[in-house]
């Protein structure tokens, strides 16, 4: 999976920003290509990534996936974050913090296996 330099750097910078809270966002591609982050209205929150994000249904077939940071330093998907993941799409990113490089993020598939991610060229 490849993703544009600017996504990354977006979802890098507002991880950072709202640190120590978690941030979420939808992602926007296709089956090769992560091109744009979706923040959806009420998903920048403290609470957890579930509470809300999990009830919202992607919104158009473009929607490939999703992106969360979390602040503990640890990015590997927990029991919640696995039975989402299933719910729908092909790629999802966990950003760990410092949330600094491609090397804080890892991206999972449906199944919740470690597939790898690159900038694109
Ligand atoms: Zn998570």
């Amino acid at each position: 999976m490849l993703i544009k330099d600017s996504v990354l750097g977006f979802i890098l910078g507002v991880s950072r920003e709202i640190h120590p809270r978690e941030f979420s966002c939808q992602l926007r591609g296709d089956e090769e290509l992560i091109e744009e982050a979706i923040v959806l209205p009420r998903t920048i929150y403290g609470e957890g990534f579930a509470t809300t994000f999990m009830n919202m249904k992607p919104i158009d077939y473009s929607i490939i996936g999703s992106a969360h940071s979390h602040p503990t330093g640890d990015y590997s998907p927990s029991s919640q974050d696995l039975r989402f993941f299933s719910s729908f799409g092909v790629v999802h990113l966990i950003i760990r913090q410092p949330y600094k490089s491609i090397r804080d993020v890892a991206a999972y598939n449906n199944s919740g296996e470690r597939i790898p991610v690159e900038l694109t060229p």
